[in-house]
């Protein structure tokens, strides 16, 4: 395991150095901060994929496995070598809750409860095209950074200092913890504790599109998708699931999303980034 001490010392080479933590999305050509390599951000993904599998009930219908494995294998060919040391993986986990997610690295969950509101292959395309789009643009390893940085920024300096300098393993751990969300039976919930901001969600539908796009689905399908799921918000009233906490549709987005279609449309037509 990574202690603080070298995550803030990596941080540090990193500011100093300059280069070194630069990286690009693809598509949007955004440049991003991130300390993490890509082997890094994969050890922790797998690690957290692994539990998940293990503590979370695998779906055996083997329609649902099928049309998620076409699925995916369809996004992630349009991805192409976006991220290049990717090990694509999707699985179906049996569960009412609405929900879908990817880890660094690209291990991909789509929980059963989300399919009929994804309701075809091209609305499934679309949570899909999202979910490797925050993979591809190493989402998890910025969010990470921007988090050390915070906890460096919010007051950790003595600590931080001194947890550099001499040997407190209490606070390390404390930090550690309160990082990757390994407190008390957190679980593998890692990434869950650290909610992409609303600039990688608007960049993840934005790849997303393109993706979809690739891969043969109208991207015009997302905006029906998105649409069904605010209806399915709506109707649901309070209780909102992870999923759309972290992902909250509102007018905006669905708009945002409608206005990219023509560009993603020629985009992929004149064959663009491949
Ligand atoms: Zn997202």
């Amino acid at each position: 395991m990574i202690s603080i001490r070298q995550l803030f010392l990596s941080l540090v080479a990193t500011v100093i150095i300059g280069q070194t933590g630069c990286t690009t999305a693809p598509v949007t050509g955004r440049r991003q901060f991130n300390m993490f390599s890509t082997g890094e951000e994969l050890q922790m993904g797998l690690a957290s994929f692994e539990q998940m599998k293990k503590e979370q009930k695998i779906s055996t219908d083997p329609a649902l496995n099928a049309l998620v494995k076409k699925v995916g294998d369809k996004i992630a060919a349009a991805a192409g070598n976006d991220l290049p040391n990717a090990q694509w993986e999707f699985v179906v986990f049996d569960s009412p809750e609405a929900n879908a997610f990817c880890l660094p690295g690209g291990k991909v969950g789509i929980y059963t409860g989300i399919l009929p509101i994804t309701k075809d292959e091209a609305g499934l395309a679309t949570v899909m095209g999202h979910e490797v789009a925050h993979a591809t643009a190493r989402h998890g390893g910025e969010r990470m950074t921007s988090s050390v940085a915070s906890s460096i920024a919010i007051g950790a300096g003595a600590a931080v200092v001194g947890a550099v300098t001499s040997d407190q393993s209490s606070q390390e751990r404390q930090m550690w913890n309160g990082l990757y969300g390994m407190g008390a039976g957190a679980g593998a919930a890692v990434f869950y504790t650290l909610p992409h901001s609303r600039k990688q969600e608007s960049e993840a539908d934005r790849i997303g599109l393109t993706y979809m796009a690739r891969a043969g689905y109208d991207p015009a399908a997302a905006v029906d998708f998105w649409q069904r799921f605010a209806d399915y918000n709506r109707e649901r009233g309070g209780s909102t699931p992870w999923f759309l906490r972290t992902h909250p549709v509102d007018e905006t987005r669905i708009k945002q999303i409608e206005g990219w279609i023509p560009e993603v449309r020629s985009e992929v037509q004149l064959g663009v980034g491949r």
